[in-house]
């Protein structure tokens, strides 16, 4: 039995995201797999089931029901389908720009739409030549009396061609830097506007990522998030607010994977007994459960940290802290739980074999792992633990 830090309230709606995970979801989910397509049904068993209203404050017809609760709908949806889970942690991906520093008037028009699952939204920061290091990219904005006007193009953004909303980063001083980007919001039927194409991937295969490209795209000045300069700064506190998100994905992947393994080694049997019974088998068993619950301390602390109120560097901290650990877990958990099926882990007949492939990717978006290092090394080294070295000569 898993740890569980809900109000009675929070486990209702919890179990009832699994349950409709278990009886709706998952019956689709190889199917959504090898079809390569974007899960319409799903997204509509969500608007049906208020299932977006989790990301989104009460005053924008949300649930407003806080960030923990909405990261555990992630990670059980993410138990049976990792690409339906990502639905909703991009939900929450493309609109934290507005919620978190939007005016009254922009969250008025955009997040009602966004809660209620009516438009489905993207965050579009990274380009071909900028990932990591994304402060490089050439994407400009420049004013041209009451509108912005964007060239350039966007590479690997989730939702793409599906999404109505998207957030997109763009240089309006390309010569300053860091403090020369800026957010926009841009809506899919502005003219100029265009979805390139859509790259075939390892995993994850129903999300669709693609390229965006900004041909004089016109948009009222009205659509500027923040002020001038401030993106790159909008950017990462997005991105310390959506990794959980990423991780939560990560976890469920992790633990579905577990679930799966231990079912099937108690079923399948060698030298005449259940696999579950050698003791190298449960040794795997009990390390990926272990790996799992750490994993899940440090989510679930994150969405307390949020629902607290806490924000800054503390959070930046946590936030890194739970994507490295969850997608390590995840890619850790899934691979042991081929192994644990031995050839059938390998074929597509079991679900493990896609937990696996689907992993992968939770080590690279939204800041690799090795990004994640920096991050977390870089909020160490601004830390005093002085105290330490008292007495050290
Ligand atoms: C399926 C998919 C969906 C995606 N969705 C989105 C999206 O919705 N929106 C969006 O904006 N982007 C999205 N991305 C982009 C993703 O966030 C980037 O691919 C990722 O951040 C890495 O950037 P890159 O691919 O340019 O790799 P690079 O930055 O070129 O990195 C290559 C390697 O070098 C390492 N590296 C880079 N810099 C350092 C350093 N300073 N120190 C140590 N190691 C370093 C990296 O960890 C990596 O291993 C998506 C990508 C994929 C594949």
């Amino acid at each position: 039995m898993a740890w569980d830090p809900l109000s009675p309230e929070q486990r209702e709606l919890r179990d009832s995201v699994r349950e409709l995970a278990r009886a709706r979801i998952a019956p689709r989910a190889a199917e959504i797999d090898e079809s390569h397509e974007f899960p319409w049904d799903v997204v509509e068993l969500y608007r049906e089931n208020d299932i977006f209203g989790l990301f989104f404050e009460e005053r924008y017809g949300g649930l407003g029901t806080g960030t923990l609760l909405a990261l555990i709908a992630v990670e059980e949806v993410s138990k049976v389908c990792a690409t339906s889970g990502l639905i909703l942690a991009v939900q929450e991906l493309g609109s934290l720009g507005v919620k978190l520093v939007g005016t009254d008037e922009q969250k008025q028009r955009w997040l009602p739409r966004l809660a209620s699952g009516e438009w489905l939204c993207a965050y579009a920061l990274t380009e071909s030549g900028s990932g990591s290091d994304s402060a490089a990219m050439r994407t400009t904005a420049r004013l041209d009396g009451e509108d912005y006007v964007l060239n350039g193009s966007k590479r690997f953004i989730t939702n793409a061609g599906v999404a109505h909303l998207y957030t997109v980063f763009a240089k309006t001083d390309p010569d300053a830097g860091h403090s020369g980007i800026s957010a926009f919001v841009v809506e899919a039927d502005t003219p100029g506007f265009e979805v390139a194409r859509l790259e075939p991937k390892m995993g994850i295969s129903g999300s669709t990522t693609g390229e965006l490209t900004f041909d004089e795209v016109r948009i009222p000045r009205a659509n500027l998030l923040g002020s001038e300069g401030e993106g790159f700064k909008i950017a990462m506190r997005i991105l310390d607010r959506s990794r959980p998100g990423v991780a939560a994905q990560a976890l469920g992947i992790a633990q579905g994977a577990t679930d799966y393994a231990l079912e099937y080694a108690k079923s399948r049997e060698t030298m005449g007994r259940p696999i579950v019974e050698h003791q190298l088998i449960q040794a795997k068993l009990a390390d990926m459960e272990t790996e799992c619950e750490s994993a899940r301390g440090l989510l679930y602390r994150f969405g307390e940290m949020v629902d607290d109120g806490v924000d800054g560097p503390e959070l930046t901290k946590a936030s890194a802290m739970a994507k490295l650990k969850c997608g390590d877990v995840a890619m850790y958990c899934s691979t042991e739980a081929v192994q644990i099926l031995g050839g059938y882990g390998y074929i597509k007949e079991y679900p493990v074999e896609r937990f696996m492939r689907d992993a992968k990717i939770t080590q690279i978006y939204e800041g690799t792992q090795e990004i994640q290092r920096l991050v977390i090394a870089r909020e160490m080294a601004k830390e005093s633990r002085a105290f330490l070295l008292a007495g050290v000569a």
